[in-house]
């Protein structure tokens, strides 16, 4: 293949995904508002007119937005890849003296910040206007810049270790690097499986024990029946940054945590709590999170292959106008380029995630031996995060993680416990 054919394959492939992307969310609008009028029949006796309406202008106006943020994203790696910044900035960082390993890593880390920079306009919108707008918004200016303090502080202690591994690796270890590349990212994921939940996300957020009472009995109670840790649940300080209410399960080992948000705690009822819990400890039970692993790792590995292919391969450097291959210019532009080859997994990906969550409902029907209070705690769920209640199919399977509400009713209501 020539570089003007690899050039080709790149931009069709590119143009495909941004049109997919864009068909998929104007079929999502028309499916919306070919519904406005009326409540979907099995939620209507628990979501109001008001809120109903209010949930589709919030999937409007997010959907307006990400055209906005699609189309600025096209540009920016477009002009990324084509302006010469990359080459131009290693030379640059080359010309300062840096040489080797330091040069590799100041390179990576430059360009961390410099794409996170451009990102950020978009994100305060998003924060500041849209989200406000629908008055879930508690981010507060001060909150918003010291995460972004704390965001490289993080690149400095984490990041730029885990830079100077990987690069050496890379440069190092011969014509399988791929392979050792792989066991070090492996590796480094463990380590983060363990330091995420004690170290990293208390910098962001308040972890607190539940407090004695009824809640905390009562969520004794079901992690006692299903073998699962107490000491493992959390409250955290959600309502720091937003009113959207979530709970999520993290961490390996003696590191395993389940943390409700303070807003969720705040919503629910307590049956409806420790049927969350029991979804939540269902995933852990199923071995989700393992699967998920094992998964990303066989991606990793592939794509470390391929990228030993590519890295010296001339005509991907020339189809992008670079002219002296180097390494660490290869990996960015293997990040860079890599999109459109593989978009099409996340998809795939997402449709394994949808048969988790139905598993984790099971187990939770299973676990609490009814299905009420899991039922009325994802309407909440729902109503509260403001839900788009008429995803198109299409649009819900390519997008969605996680089914959509009445997929999760329909399919909780067959279940038999
Ligand atoms: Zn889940």
């Amino acid at each position: 293949m020539t570089s003007q054919q690899f050039l080709a394959l790149f931009l069709s492939l590119f143009a495909l995904h941004f049109i997919i992307e864009r068909v998929l969310s104007l079929l999502n609008v028309k499916n919306v508002l070919a519904h406005r009028h009326s409540v979907p029949e099995i939620v209507k006796n628990e979501i109001t007119p008001e809120t109903y309406r209010k949930s589709i202008e919030y999937t409007l106006t997010n959907a307006r937005f990400g055209w906005v943020s699609s189309i600025c994203n096209v540009l920016i790696t477009l002009a990324l890849l084509f302006s010469g910044l990359l080459p131009k900035l290693f030379q640059f960082l080359s010309d300062k003296g840096l040489h080797g390993l330091h040069l590799g890593v100041t390179f990576f880390a430059l360009l961390a910040i410099i794409t996170s920079a451009i990102q950020l306009p978009l994100e305060i919108y998003e924060t500041f206007f849209i989200e406000a707008k629908f008055g879930f918004n508690q981010t507060t200016a001060k909150t918003f810049i010291m995460d972004k303090i704390k965001g490289i502080f993080l690149l400095v202690i984490l990041g730029v270790p885990f830079f100077y591994g990987l690069l050496w690796f890379v440069e190092k270890t011969g014509n399988f690097w791929w392979i050792w590349a792989t066991a070090f990212v492996i590796g480094f994921q463990f380590l983060m499986m363990f330091l995420f939940p004690i170290f990293i996300a208390p910098l962001f957020n308040k972890f607190t024990p539940l407090e004695e009472g009824d809640l905390k009995s009562s969520l004794e109670k079901l992690a006692d029946k299903c073998h699962f840790a107490a000491r493992g649940i959390f409250l955290m300080d959600g309502s720091k940054r937003s009113t959207h209410s979530n709970a999520y399960f993290t961490g390996i080992g003696k590191a395993r945590r389940i943390v409700l948000y303070d807003t969720l705690v705040k919503q629910m009822t307590i049956p409806e709590l420790v049927a969350v819990l029991a979804h939540e400890i269902g995933h852990y039970k199923k071995k989700h999170i393992v699967k998920m692993l094992t998964i990303s790792s066989i991606f990793t590995v592939a794509g470390f292959f391929i990228l030993s292919i590519l890295i010296n391969w001339q005509p991907m450097y020339e189809a992008f106008g670079i002219q002296t291959p180097a390494i660490p210019l290869g990996i960015v532009l293997f990040m860079f380029i890599s999109g459109p080859f593989t978009f099409w997994l996340s998809p795939i990906m997402n449709a394994l995630s949808r048969k988790h969550e139905y598993e984790a409902d099971a187990y939770a029907v299973e676990m609490t031996g009814e299905n009420v209070s899991m039922e009325s705690g994802l309407l909440k769920l729902s109503e509260k995060n403001l839900s788009n209640l008429n995803p198109h199919p299409l649009y819900s399977s390519y997008h969605y993680s996680h089914p959509t509400l009445l997929e999760r009713i329909r399919a909780i209501r067959s279940l038999v416990y």
